[in-house]
């Protein structure tokens, strides 16, 4: 028995088959990083974004290339998945244009979009929806934290207001929603995780990722490390964490991801993050030997 939804899971009843993600960069900066929002971005964003940096490499030829490497090889099924930096923050007809580049291969079914909530409006919502004729459409939204202070002091340039008129654009198309919970952030206790958790129940999410913070050694979060000003977590710490928001959450949210992923050549701190089986096998244990399950705790009233 999963004792939360597992992605993977999710994706085979959904399209039949292991389905699999192929990561592209389409060349997209942030208003948070050119200074339209903001200059620097979020203060644990690096200057690759996440993600592999392939942006030198044209969109048709990243997805080429992934078809035909040993992953293309994992499966039948493919989303393409656009992760690097802003992937709205284009005109539309730029976007129209990277998007379909990408759409060159019966195999892919899907198209997941990251982005912040400050770049989503009704045109783009409409383009993306004119997607979903042929294509299961996601879109991944930043949120990080429901607690405006600490969105002030990470830097996101976006308000808990912007989140929430995304989301009700979004959801007006029928768009399947993936959000982002951090866990660490500077200054966050757990009051701050009961709150973001409540925050994302109480809006239409399909999907959320749940990311230790870490620090990388190209961000303003290493110069606060080296300045003392960020302790980062301890794994138990975050096992907690992260048994809390499970237990917490909504039983229909579909769980994208549970653990930070760094790139192990930046990752500063804390080394536990470069080892995903210790959150995954963690959990795993903590779950079963207490007998918890995704959502036994919510309540409607939280
Ligand atoms: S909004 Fe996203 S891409 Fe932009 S700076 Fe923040 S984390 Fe980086």
């Amino acid at each position: 028995m999963e004792r939360y939804n597992h992605l993977n899971t999710y994706l085979k009843e959904k399209f039949g088959e292991r389905t699999l993600k192929i990561c592209i960069d389409a060349g997209f900066t942030c208003p948070n990083r050119d200074g339209t929002k903001g200059v620097g971005g979020c203060i644990f964003c690096g200057e690759r974004g996440s993600g592999e940096h392939l942006k030198t490499i044209d969109i048709a030829s990243q997805v080429e290339n992934h078809l035909a490497s040993y992953r293309g090889m994992r499966a039948n099924k493919f989303i393409v998945y656009f992760q690097n930096f802003t992937n709205t923050y284009d005109s539309i007809e730029n976007l129209k244009k990277k998007y379909d580049s990408a759409l060159i291969d019966e195999r892919i079914v899907g198209i997941q979009i990251a982005t912040r909530p400050d770049c989503i409006n009704e045109e783009i919502a409409r383009l993306l929806f004119s997607y979903t004729d042929k294509y299961s459409v996601c879109v991944e939204l930043g949120l990080q934290t429901s607690n405006e202070n600490t969105g002030k002091v990470i830097n996101r340039c976006y308000t808990n207001e912007d989140f929430i008129n995304a989301v009700t654009i979004l959801r007006k198309y029928n768009l399947e929603i993936v959000t982002h919970i951090m866990v660490g952030l500077p200054g966050e206790t757990h009051k701050d995780i009961v709150n973001s958790v409540n925050f994302v129940n109480n809006l239409d999410i399909q999907g959320l990722k749940i990311h230790s913070t870490y620090v990388t050694n190209d961000t303003r979060l290493n110069d606060m490390y080296e300045n003392n000003q960020y302790s980062p977590i301890t794994l138990e710490y975050y096992l907690d964490e992260l048994c809390y928001i499970i237990t917490h959450l909504r039983k229909d949210i579909i769980l994208h991801r549970i653990s930070g992923d760094a790139p192990k050549d930046m990752l500063v701190a804390p080394s536990w993050n470069s080892h995903k089986k210790l959150v995954l096998n963690g959990i795993d244990k903590i779950l079963r030997e207490k007998d918890l399950y995704q959502g036994m705790y919510y309540t409607v009233e939280e």
